[in-house]
């Protein structure tokens, strides 16, 4: 079940009904073709995020680039990609539950489904859904990469976990995921460098141990917009695991590339669209989208083109341009762009995509994978 889409096809900007979620076609395909130029003079894959985006019709658009297949983090977000046509999923997390896992092994009738473990109940549990279900399924085990969110210590306990997963019918041990979430948004270049450093250091160590134990590690995936390059550079990733890359946010400009300037290897091209719906002082501007349709999680959205207007929260459905007493070409019925701070969380508010080029509406895409769904 959807919502009415807020666009048509050729409409221009000006008529499109808000909030709407937007991608500018021209700097999102750029985004795409630019990571994955990057990896094809390298061994290494990608396999772009499908959090970001939650929409089968851009994981199409990714492996016919080259993409090797798709990560999601929830069953749900599998679902919606597999039932749209996409081979290969690897779900980058740990997952739970008898009703869950029956779900992800039946997706593996259709597509080829990896997923992840730090823990034998995890295990089990896969081992008695692919038996009931007549499935194979490819199990990475999640190795703490030094950000203390899921995954085992490197060493003997991956070997304990990768053992089990090789005894298990129906399960085949695929390699290790060691994914450094938190430091994709460490500003400091020398920062991000130095993290995935600890995070190369777990990996070595892990694959040494796995060796000794007679067990090949085929895959260490991992990696995010804000540290691919150090990944590719270590020699040891097999795939990049990226997702914001496509569309960018304002979290990501705060980062800071090795000169000290600005993170640009990416270009925003995620908006959301809102009206000025009201002028009730020199101060503010009133508009249509407030936290139902901006994600506030890692801060602020921010203007776009409005000579540094702050944006401001006021409500579910409201939003503040802080005018401050400075003029502003803008009046009541006017649209604006604004750049959400966290592309993800935002993308989860939103049933359609509209895609613009030139002004004008060239696509409007569904996004099955969004929302609350377990
Ligand atoms: C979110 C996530 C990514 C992608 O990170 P970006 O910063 O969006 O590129 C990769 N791997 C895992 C496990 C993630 O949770």
């Amino acid at each position: 079940m959807t919502t009415r889409p807020p666009a048509d096809l050729g409409m221009a900007l000006e008529a499109v009904d808000t909030p709407a979620l937007l991608i500018e076609l021209d700097p999102f395909e750029e985004n795409l073709r630019r990571l994955q130029d990057y990896l094809s003079g390298t061994s290494v894959n990608l396999r772009p995020h499908g959090k970001a985006h939650k929409c089968p019709i851009i994981g199409h658009m990714q492996i016919a680039q080259g993409a090797v297949g798709l990560c999601c983090q929830k069953v749900s977000e599998a679902e919606a990609m597999v039932f749209g046509g996409i081979a290969d999923i690897l779900v980058t997390n740990e997952i739970v539950g008898a009703r869950k896992v029956a779900r992800l092994a039946s997706l593996a009738r259709r597509a080829r489904i990896a997923v992840c473990v730090d823990n034998p109940l995890q295990i089990a549990q896969l081992g008695e859904a692919v038996e009931a279900a007549g499935v194979e399924i490819r199990v990475l085990v999640d190795v703490n990469a030094d950000m203390n969110r899921c995954g085992v210590e490197p060493g003997a306990p991956v070997v304990h976990l990768a053992q089990a997963i090789d005894k298990a019918k129906g399960l085949t041990f695929g390699g290790i995921q060691a994914y450094h979430g938190t430091s994709q948004h460490f500003r400091g270049h020398d920062e991000r460098a130095a993290a995935i450093k600890g995070a190369c250091a777990v990996v070595e160590k892990t694959i040494e141990a796995l060796k000794k134990a007679g067990l090949a590690c085929a895959e260490v995936s991992g990696g995010g917009t804000g540290t691919y390059e150090f990944e590719v550079a270590s020699g040891l990733f097999t795939e990049i695991q990226a997702g914001s890359y496509i569309f960018m946010d304002h979290d990501y400009t705060l980062n800071k590339d090795k000169d000290g300037s600005t993170f640009q290897d990416f270009q925003q091209s995620l908006f959301v669209l809102a009206t000025v719906i009201s002028h009730p002082g020199p101060d503010r501007m009133v508009t249509d989208a407030g936290t139902k349709a901006l994600s506030v999680d890692t801060g602020l959205p921010v203007t776009h083109d409005l000579g540094g207007i702050e944006y401001k929260m006021a409500g579910d459905e409201h939003g503040k341009l802080m005018l401050g007493g400075n003029s502003v070409d803008l009046s009541v019925g006017d649209k604006i762009k604004v750049v959400p701070n966290h592309c993800d969380t935002t993308v989860m508010l939103y049933d359609w995509f509209v895609g613009m080029r030139g002004g004008r509406v060239e696509s409007v895409w569904p996004i099955p994978g969004r929302g609350e769904t377990q």
